[in-house]
């Protein structure tokens, strides 16, 4: 087999490390890598973005050390019996990658991820040396987000979270029946006590860092993990809850959410097509919802069909639309909790609401200034000049509000 030069490598191992949605890639027209170059480019050799702990938007090289796997989980398009073409980095051919494209402006920081060969121990092992590399030999400041090896050694995978600023570990699917089917070689004790470990150790470093600036980090950006959706039958009900314990148990940073792709050659067990990406876009809005807008999730799923999201409508506007006799709300009076779950209405402009309304009473033009729109909004508030006319019922207002279908398509 002829040798690959870096540049092949890299094409084939950014373009492999694409199925991984927990390094964020919003905003970004097409998915793939390969292809996808020109000024510009944002999808071009591996660049992904992702937000850093101060909510910076960065760019990050995102690749695979190698696709080369031992592992045959059914889902995946580097699976040991996926007929792919194969690549793999050396640790040197990574640092000077990163560094290159670090030093040219390209990237702010690196992804890094692997399939595994030879075992847990040796792979992790490598991600390691890349991370330690870059932060020993050449005082690397930038981001490293690491994926980690759940059955590792402890040992490997603090000595990862001591170099990294993020790091995951992936559950990959809504349930462990699942993970089970889909990815028999993954053990879900080992992913469950890795995370559990490097929660505990990351408070503790966090806590350590409180008394001392001179104790070191440790994955000072927490963890994350992604999960794979439509590859099973698993409901949005049951992959939000499973999102929620995953955030009480382990401190998650972010659960990302990758709608399932299918892959050539793919196993019978999987679907044909992929979920609608409304499906991906509206679990994140929910997940939001549970994180910063105080819903539970058996709220924002209660009486929703098949448990499942309404794709024609955010789960914010669903769950209004749903309790009608709740609205409108009085934005003068209203406490912040009841805020927050107007539809049109984000955290920020709640607080200024909140601010603002100390001062003096608000109008319906000091509200719409300081959202992006009045059209949902003002069907659901009362401010001292305005009121909405006679309450439409929740269908005939969804008829109403809903976005159109060339309007979804821009979200
Ligand atoms: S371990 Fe499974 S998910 Fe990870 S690269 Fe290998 S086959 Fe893919």
């Amino acid at each position: 087999m002829a040798q690959l030069t870096t540049l092949q490598k890299l094409e084939v191992l950014s373009d492999a490390a694409k199925y991984d949605a927990s390094c964020a890639s919003s905003g970004t027209a097409k998915r793939h890598s390969v292809g996808g170059k020109g000024i510009g480019s944002t999808t071009g050799s591996g660049i992904c973005h992702s937000y850093a702990p101060d909510g910076r938007c960065i760019s990050l090289l995102k690749i695979l050390l190698t696709n080369f796997c031992s592992y045959d989980c059914v889902f995946c398009i580097n699976r040991s019996s996926s007929n792919v073409q194969r690549a793999r980095f050396s640790v040197e051919e990574v640092v000077a990658l990163t560094l290159n494209f670090y030093k040219r402006n390209y990237i702010e920081g690196l992804f890094l991820s692997s399939g595994i060969i030879r075992s847990p121990d040796y792979t992790m092992g490598e991600l390691v040396r890349v991370a330690e590399s870059l932060r020993l030999d050449h005082d690397f400041r930038g981001y490293i987000h690491l994926k980690l090896i759940p059955s590792a050694s402890q040992e490997l995978i603090d000595r990862a979270a001591l170099f990294a600023d993020r790091v995951s570990i992936n559950v990959e699917l809504p349930s462990e029946t699942s993970l089970k089917r889909f990815a028999p070689e993954k053990q879900p004790l080992d992913i469950r006590s890795a995370m559990g470990g490097l929660k505990l150790r990351i408070d503790e470093a966090a806590a350590e860092r409180e008394r001392s600036k001179r104790a070191p980090a440790f994955s000072p950006a927490g963890q994350s993990t992604q999960m794979i959706v439509g590859a099973d039958d698993a409901t949005d009900a049951t992959i939000l809850q499973r999102s929620a314990n995953l955030y009480g148990a382990y401190g998650l940073r972010r659960v990302y959410y990758s709608a399932f792709s299918p892959i050539p050659d793919s196993s019978k067990q999987l679907p044909l097509s992929e979920p609608p990406l409304m499906r991906e876009h509206r679990l994140y809005q929910a997940d939001w919802l549970t994180r910063f807008y105080g819903f539970e999730v058996d709220e924002i799923m209660d009486a929703a069909p098949g448990g499942m999201l309404d794709l024609a409508v955010d789960p914010k506007l669903a769950w209004a639309l749903r309790h009608r006799g709740r609205f409108p709300v009085d934005v003068n009076r209203a406490e912040r909790e009841m805020l927050l779950r107007i539809p049109g209405l984000g955290t920020r402009s709640v607080d200024r609401i909140l601010a603002m309304r100390r001062f003096r009473s608000l109008r319906l033009e000091d509200v719409g200034r300081l959202v992006r729109s009045l059209r949902v909004l003002r069907q659901f508030i009362v401010t001292s000049d305005w009121r909405p006319g006679a309450a439409l019922d929740g269908e005939r207002l969804k008829a109403q509000l809903a976005p159109k279908p060339q309007q979804l398509a821009l979200l």
